[in-house]
């Protein structure tokens, strides 16, 4: 218990490496990674999370604008999905999406998702 990997980010004030813990991985196991070379899950975990270097007593976070501070409230549009020809099909007739391969915007029907009213 207790372990944690972490992601060094440079600090923006004085250039010096920063440690972010984090948890976010299944199995933590006290690795050292770079922003660069960081896995998707734990780059997530450490957004948004001012952290205060030692070395030149400022403080900063990591943001990335598609993952706002406070993210907005979901708010889904019901879009048209092409219908697959590799579904699973249920004796009773329920089909299900064939999970085994991923969803991506070339199984809508339309080219580009539907964004929020009044979002473009
Ligand atoms: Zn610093």
């Amino acid at each position: 218990m207790g372990l944690f990997d972490s992601v060094y980010a440079d600090c923006p004030h004085c250039g010096k490496p920063v440690e972010f813990q984090t948890k976010a991985d299944e199995a933590p196991y006290m690795r050292r990674y770079t922003l660069e070379d960081a896995p998707d899950h734990m780059l997530q975990d450490i957004l948004n999370k001012p952290h205060h270097c030692q070395a030149c007593d400022g403080w900063f976070a990591l943001l990335d604008q598609r993952f706002p501070i406070v993210p907005p409230r979901p708010a889904p549009i019901a879009a048209k999905v092409k219908t697959p020809t590799d579904c699973g099909v249920h004796e009773q007739g329920f089909k299900w999406w064939p999970w085994e391969r991923r969803f991506t915007v070339a199984d809508l029907e339309t080219a580009t998702p539907p964004l929020p009213n009044g979002e473009r």
